[in-house]
């Protein structure tokens, strides 16, 4: 069995404490890994050495931390089938969508962020003939960097790569979910030419590891993505060392489905948005709106569609939905549905456990689910279930779609289906949402600000958001 070590001051390293935690495959229920339990002493030792290392990486010239970043993105490459399958094994998704998705990302948030620092530009603000600013940028210090389960590498390395580019040096705590492909990653980082301490890695829970993390005083920047409720008990953490943070978190992301849609395209791009990743996405599709004159039509198509889509064995490649995440995930997920059914509400398909046979049979399934849902009220309309479930909902109006898109606590991504281009628009400005897409769906450049409003998140990521998240502006002001 592995035995997945902490990567502390450039060597691979047991908890002090000793202790380990389980690691359990989703496709089969079984322990297949051990990871270690790390409390706030193996942190603050991660801390130490990240605070050690900083002076030294922050003075190199941005051209040889590119060349680092690079050289560890060809790493990653040069093992894709490896990581891709780690990925699936310790995650549940399909092999093919880690090797299609999650590592080529990976790699490409490496190399995208190497480029970004060589093509960046700084201020300067004349003033009069003789008084004129200039603004440095620099890195923050040692950066805690905490990544949720659902794309285990790709969100680590989503602020792995800015952090370090910019000049920081970090302390990472993955989900104790999903450890494998950062320990993978640990094993690539001194041959990549990073100098011991300036990439740390930590793992164990958000309780113990996580927190101690946070509550760091020598760690001046915190970025997060993962739960809503998670991230308010990590800002009231965080506050009394007025840290910087940034909060990517969950969505409640409607998909509207107007009636001049191309409905070919919509109902294929809705099934994915609803049903990737086994809707393990933040940017999942999770409320269909759709105009109620095709609500029939679409939703025969949907219904078929989804009950079409190959649940099965996270290793064939014709699986499309693999298992889910963990027992309590999909315990959680079970009880939405089932909640949603005391409260009358119609699944149309889905919405019981599966069971596959053989080794299997104690894997976490659980299929592409449909639920009817009049209006808004609902807890499924309300709460992210951050599984395989969507309902559909029909609206009369423009109006009403736009109501019933903004009546929730989240703010994410939505998907807006229409050949008007008024309509586009206007929904496109009326909407509370950080990521709009018109006619497609999670179609992401490394350059636009990614981020939620409302409960959905504070800050954007990407391009120059995250360059300048990972670094505090200074102004310079001469009088000649
Ligand atoms: P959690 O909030 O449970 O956990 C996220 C990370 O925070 C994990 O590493 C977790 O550790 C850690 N953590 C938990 N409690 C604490 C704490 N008190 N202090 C410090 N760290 C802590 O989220 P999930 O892992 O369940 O991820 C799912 C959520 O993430 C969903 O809401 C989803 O929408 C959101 N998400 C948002 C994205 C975005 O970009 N907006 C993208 C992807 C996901 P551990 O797991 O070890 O307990």
């Amino acid at each position: 069995m592995e035995i997945i070590r902490n990567y502390i001051d450039g060597r691979s390293v047991e908890p002090r404490s000793g202790l380990y935690l389980d690691n359990v495959r989703p496709r089969d229920g079984t322990v297949y890994s051990r990871l270690p339990d790390s409390d706030a002493s193996d942190v603050a030792e991660a801390v130490a050495a990240a605070k050690r290392a900083f002076p030294e990486w922050k003075a190199k010239k941005r051209q040889e931390r590119a060349a680092i970043l690079q050289k560890l993105a060809n790493l990653i490459e040069g093992r894709l089938a490896q990581f891709a399958e780690a990925e699936s094994e310790d995650q549940g998704k399909p092999k093919t969508l880690a090797e299609r998705m999650d590592i080529p990302r990976a790699i490409e948030n490496f190399r995208f962020f190497a480029g970004a620092i060589l093509h960046q530009e700084e201020a300067a603000h004349q003033s009069t003939d003789s008084v004129f600013n200039y603004t440095l940028r620099e890195p923050v210090g040692v950066a805690g960097l905490i990544s949720p389960w659902n794309l285990p590498l790709y969100l680590l390395t989503w602020k792995l790569a800015p952090a370090l580019a910019t000049g920081n040096t970090v302390v990472a705590k993955p989900s104790e979910l999903t450890p494998m492909t950062a320990y993978l990653l640990t094993q690539l980082l001194t041959e990549a030419g990073l100098p011991p301490g300036v990439c740390n890695i930590v793992f164990g829970t958000g309780a113990r590891a996580g927190d101690a993390l946070v509550a760091h005083p020598d760690v001046p920047l915190i970025s997060f993505t993962g739960g809503t409720e998670t991230a308010s008990v990590i800002g009231q953490r965080a506050a009394p060392f007025y840290k910087k943070t940034s909060f990517e978190l969950g969505g409640k992301n409607p998909g509207l489905i107007f009636a001049d849609a191309d409905l070919d395209a919509a109902v294929a791009a809705s099934l994915r948005s609803a049903f990737l990743n086994q809707g393990e996405i933040c940017l999942c599709t999770s409320r269909l709106l759709i105009e109620a004159s095709i609500f029939d039509v679409f939703a025969t198509r949907f219904v078929a569609g989804a009950k079409a889509l190959k649940l099965g064995d996270p290793r064939q490649p014709d699986s499309f939905m693999g298992a889910l995440v963990s027992q309590g995930h999909r315990s959680k997920v079970a009880g939405f549905v089932a909640r949603a059914r005391e409260q009358g509400l119609q699944i149309l398909c889905g919405g019981e456990e599966v069971v596959l046979p053989g080794d299997l049979s104690k894997g976490f399934y659980y299929p592409p689910t449909v639920i009817l849902a009049p209006d808004a009220s609902p807890e499924i309309m309300q709460k992210e279930v951050f599984g395989p479930v969507v309902t559909l909902t029909p609206f009369r109006t423009y109006d009403e779609a736009i109501r019933l898109a903004n009546q929730t606590p989240y703010g994410l991504a939505t998907s807006i289906w229409t050949q008007n281009l008024n309509t586009a628009h206007r929904a496109a400005r009326d909407i509370q949402a950080g990521q709009i897409w018109i006619n497609t769906w999670m179609n992401r450049d490394l350059r636009v600000p990614f981020g939620g409003m409302k409960a959905s998140g504070i800050g954007r990521e990407g391009g120059r958001h995250s360059l300048e998240f990972y670094t505090e502006e200074k102004n310079v002001c001469i009088q000649i």
